[in-house]
């Protein structure tokens, strides 16, 4: 039986003690509502509401998954109810604007509140996130007519939203999509087929709001030529109430490897009538602004499965005896020792926890600048908080994915056999969390956005909101007598990623495949050298109260694996990406093929 606990102690040192969230939030009006009670408070009901029931509708949502039957979608009743319970208990309400009927709580917020529920039951999760992600886009890019009709039912939790990008003949290459978008009178008729589509058609909502990219009768060709409409399932009359049914429905959905209580739908547009949401043919960057939503909010998911995975690989470490401690015996009136005294098991429990413990932080730090940037008066303030924002994007989406993997892996590894086996919950957490390094964006899509984008735009801008005050921290702590332990291998650490940063600058003028072929080792570079500095902000609170209590002292013993293990990482990616593109776009495309004729020669 899976089990699951909240980490609420984790996020209060993170928000509480290290970010100090009251205090920075505190000074803007519209979160003067939200103090540390009150965000407490909030935890302990999501945490509630994700422990009993959004976990208890998990293991239904994958044995029974969404059915499609002559065009609808019916999702499983426990998964019905969990949506129920968030929407009663006004959970939906908590991050949208004020003026539209919401609570306007943090952005920071939502990273507690989409781990806990991505842990939980990340298919439900996934109607909540793209609905968030909706609104967001909608309160970006939507006429004041628009916003009003639809952002406060998403509030209400009465409508949700998808997004509709991917046809059968282009997925990452958005310049290629066909469906087509002719202006009508006061809107536009939308024809073409979407297939992937998640949560495309459900019972879970009144009302399905769709934002689709489609292509102008005489748009540019290419991303340049790309419009995004807003399509309802139903049309909404002019006093809000809901009128005919619209020509887009549900043809089919997908079998697939995992989050089965996520409908996957093929969407035909016949004739559907759609709205346009911000300008003609710059409808990709209305799009972006849902998708650096979701992104973060993917990777996420890969840090809820990881959190799940190592609670319950944790428990099964500790309860499990088999063999004894290379030492001595630890029980010596059983029969054996539990796993957890194996140093390979506390190997991969340690990893584990060392990296969702920083991966962690990186999404709350991240999230407190999309706070600042939304907040606060200052164009300076805002500016630089949206540079670090973008660059952090593609790696917390790429970085806490790929780990989410790997971790769900090593917990499903200290099952044993049993991991392997559907009736202990291990191999789901693993088949769910192997969507997340795909979709929105796949991680080799991020590393080419950070590497190729990111990294060169305004010669350097972005990069510098990161460098600039991880130079600033170790100037500050060099001669610390706690922190030193920690700050010199950090130091060389960044030294190494912004010496990588330059080779790539360099190579990559010359030649695009230089970029092309690091990116994905650059990324992780970035990611582990962002993770080491997020320890060392964790460790500053850590050192000063460590004589209060064991949690202090654990958390350096956490930073010491991190540095010690992982963080050399960098230095192997740094020789990886030295190594340039030359052997690997040397060898012909047939020389990848197995299977050669027999060709007489000895
Ligand atoms: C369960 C599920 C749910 C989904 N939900 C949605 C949804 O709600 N809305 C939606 O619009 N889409 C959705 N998708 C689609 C998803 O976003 C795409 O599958 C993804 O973007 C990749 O596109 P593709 O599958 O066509 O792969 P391709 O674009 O064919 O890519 C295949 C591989 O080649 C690599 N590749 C491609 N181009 C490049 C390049 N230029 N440089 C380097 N590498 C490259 C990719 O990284 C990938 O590894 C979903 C998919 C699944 C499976």
């Amino acid at each position: 039986m899976v089990q699951y606990k909240a980490p609420h102690r984790e996020y209060e040192f993170i928000l509480k003690e290290v970010l100090g969230i009251e205090q920075i939030l505190g000074k803007y009006p519209e979160y003067k509502e939200a103090s540390w009670d009150m965000i407490e408070m909030i935890s302990e009901q999501f945490g509630k509401i994700n422990e009993e029931y959004w976990l208890t509708s998990n293991k239904e949502g994958d044995e029974i998954g969404a059915v499609f039957k002559d065009g609808n979608v019916t999702v499983p009743k426990r998964m019905k109810e969990a949506t129920e319970m968030v929407i009663d208990s006004g959970l939906t309400q908590l991050f949208g604007h004020q003026k539209y009927g919401g609570m306007e709580f943090p952005n920071v917020l939502s990273v507690l509140s989409d781990e806990m529920s991505c842990s939980t039951n990340m298919a439900l999760g996934v109607y909540m996130g793209l609905t968030k992600g909706a609104y967001h886009c909608i309160h970006n890019y939507g006429s004041e007519e628009i916003k009003s009709t639809y952002l406060p039912k998403f509030i209400s939790g009465e409508w949700f939203g998808t997004m509709c990008l991917t046809e059968a003949h282009c997925g990452t290459d958005l310049g290629l999509i066909r469906t087509s978008a002719n202006p009508e009178n006061d809107f536009y008729s939308l024809n073409g087929q979407k297939i992937f589509i998640s949560c495309g058609e459900h019972d879970l909502a009144d009302n399905i709001i769709h934002l689709v990219l489609a292509k102008l009768p005489d748009a540019p060709k290419g991303v340049k030529g790309i419009s995004l409409f807003l399509v309802p399932k139903y049309i909404v009359n002019d006093d809000g109430t809901l009128g005919e049914r619209n020509g887009v429905n549900c043809v089919s959905i997908e079998e697939k490897m995992g989050v089965h209580g996520s409908a996957t739908c093929v969407m035909s547009f016949e004739n559907a009538k759609g709205y346009l949401i911000g300008e003609e043919n710059e409808g990709l960057a209305a799009m972006f602004s849902m998708m650096n939503t979701e992104r973060i909010a993917v990777g996420l998911q890969g840090l809820g499965q990881a959190e799940i995975a190592y609670q319950n690989g944790l428990a099964y470490a500790k309860d499990r005896i088999q063999g004894r401690d290379l030492k001595e015996p630890r029980n010596p009136d059983e029969e054996a020792d539990p796993l957890i005294v194996h140093p390979d098991v506390r190997r991969m429990l340690m990893r584990s926890k060392s990296l969702i413990d920083s991966c962690r932080m990186l999404a709350c730090w991240t999230a407190l600048y999309i706070d600042k940037y939304e907040k606060d008066p200052d164009e300076k303030v805002k500016k630089e908080s949206n540079d670090l924002v973008e660059l952090m994007t593609p790696i917390i989406k790429a970085l806490l994915t790929d780990y989410g993997v790997e971790i769900t892996s090593d917990m499903l590894q200290i099952y044993g056999g049993h991991g392997y086996i559907k009736e202990y919950g291990m191999e789901q957490f693993y088949r769910d969390v192997r969507i997340a390094p795909i979709w929105e964006g796949t991680n080799g899509i991020q590393a080419l956005d950070l590497a190729g984008r990111k990294m060169p735009q305004n010669m350097g801008r972005l990069l510098r909101r990161f460098f600039h005050p991880a130079l600033d921290f170790i100037e500050a702590n060099k001669d610390d007598k706690d922190m030193k332990e920690f700050v010199v291998p950090f130091s060389k650490a960044l030294k190494g990623l912004q010496k990588t940063t330059l080779f790539m600058a360099q190579k990559g003028l010359s030649n695009p495949y230089e970029i092309g072929a690091a990116a994905t080792d650059y990324l992780r570079q970035f990611g582990l050298v962002a993770m080491g500095y997020m320890w060392l902000l964790m460790l500053e609170v850590a050192f000063s109260k460590r004589e209060k209590n064991d949690y202090y002292e654990n958390k350096i013993i956490l930073a010491r694996f991190f540095y010690e293990r992982i963080l050399p990482e960098t230095l192997s990616r740094a020789i990886t990406i030295s190594s340039g593109s030359k052997t690997m776009m040397s060898l012909p495309d047939d020389g990848f093929d197995s299977i050669h004729k027999f060709t007489g020669e000895a």
